[in-house]
């Protein structure tokens, strides 16, 4: 063990060795850090230059072998054409998208493979909407690991591909990805499977993963905080990551204050909007039944992390909102045309919801706005195109060629 502890939820109890589950009473652990080395802490947060580097923060031993390609330390990009757009202060975009492969359920899986691994892993399973499952896959591939990913049968094929082509044997469940995880809940003890499932029910050892995104965010800009952090929601757990990892940095003196935090969903899958919007306690999110949209990568019908995740919007003073589908599409391609960002439909949400908030006037003219693009429109690819207008087409003939771009200059 490092320097962490697993914790129980429910009976409180300090587990001895590493475990998925409390060993006592089967409640979801939470991981504890001692923060007895406040200097050396301190310090690795100011040096950090790689994910890994992040360690004293994760619940995993100095011994264990660490399965890794380069995730983490993404750039946070200014968007001033947004923020001139939406009429406030700053914005900056988090972007995820540049990760292996393509979401930040690489940093997550980084950490959960390489655990799985010292624990003796024969086989890892994984239930997920795609981008779990892809980062899952790789990094199972990278580790020599057998990884089976269990995904709804309306998954876009482009991303079924990419878990296959990493090696992963998928199967398609025809239900939800809540289905899914439920579905492999019922199997994966029997089946000796360690289930990595990016939720804190199933896999505490990826909760943490997330706390780097604010430790990475602080130090790239100076350790200021904005005044709003749009996260999107599909589990839930990456916006309570991102907060708690503001409460360490806040904690450790680093910064001087907290972000609002503010969970954005789809309107056809909006679960903790709905709790938010009610006023309900974190622990009456209600289910919602047949989820519909096109943001595919937050279609959670169940947010198993919303708890938490609605938790840290009511504790930061925050807020949820849910976009239509239409003004996802808006929200992608402004940011694609206006700052050369191509984010995928779940995290669009973010600029959308950025966006209704400003016109409602929760968000102000002299607000920082940070988003985090969780990954990149590249994983959407048939949504973009399905959307997109036919290109002019010519002849080999310079005459042709000119007359189509003088007919775009027109439209102009
Ligand atoms: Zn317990």
């Amino acid at each position: 063990m490092g320097n962490y502890s697993l914790v129980c939820r429910s009976c409180g109890e300090r587990c001895e060795g590493d475990a998925y589950r409390c060993p006592s009473c089967g409640g979801i652990l939470n991981t504890e850090y001692p923060f007895d080395r406040r200097d050396a802490l301190c310090s690795a947060l100011r040096n950090a230059r790689q994910y890994w580097d992040y360690e004293p923060f994760f619940p995993i031993g100095r011994e264990c072998e660490k399965v890794t390609m380069g995730e983490g330390f993404t750039p946070l990009v200014p968007a001033p054409g947004i923020a001139r757009a939406f009429g406030i202060r700053q914005m900056s975009i988090k972007n995820e998208g540049l990760n292996p492969t393509g979401t930040f359920k690489d940093r997550c899986m980084s950490i959960s493979i390489s655990k799985a691994k010292a624990l003796g892993a024969s086989a890892v399973v994984i239930g997920s909407a795609g981008n779990a499952g892809a980062a899952a896959a790789a990094y199972a591939a990278r580790a020599g690991i057998p990884c089976y990913v269990m995904v709804p049968t309306s998954t876009p094929p482009e991303r079924v591909a990419q878990i296959q082509l990493y090696g992963a044997r998928v199967i398609l469940v025809r239900g939800s990805v809540t289905d899914c995880i439920d579905l492999i809940a019922r199997v994966y003890r029997e089946r000796g499977w360690h289930n990595v499932t990016t939720a804190s029910a199933y896999n505490p050892f990826q909760a943490d993963s997330e706390k780097a995104i604010a430790y990475e965010m602080a130090k790239a800009s100076g350790w200021e905080v904005p005044d709003w952090l749009f996260v999107p929601i599909g589990g839930g757990g990456i916006l309570s990551g991102i907060y708690r990892g503001y409460l360490d940095l806040f904690r450790l003196g680093l910064v001087k204050k907290l972000p609002r935090m503010v969970g954005t969903q789809e309107e056809g899958c909006c679960a903790v909007v709905n709790a938010f919007r009610a006023g309900r306690k974190p622990a009456q999110i209600e289910r919602v039944e047949n989820p519909a949209g096109i943001a595919v990568a937050i279609a959670d019908a169940y947010p198993l992390d919303g708890e938490t995740a609605l938790q840290a919007i009511y504790d930061s003073g925050g807020y949820s909102e849910s976009v239509s589908s239409a003004e996802i599409l808006e929200a992608q391609r402004l940011l694609g045309r206006t700052e050369g960002i191509f984010a995928e439909a779940a995290s669009s949400t973010t600029l959308a919801a950025a966006k209704k908030l400003r016109e409602k006037g929760v968000v102000q003219a002299g607000d920082s706005v940070a988003c985090v693009v969780t990954g990149s429109g590249l994983k959407d690819l048939q949504l973009a195109a399905r959307h997109m207008p036919r290109p002019a087409e010519v002849e080999i003939d310079p005459e042709q060629l000119n007359r189509a771009v003088d007919g775009m200059e027109a439209a102009v």
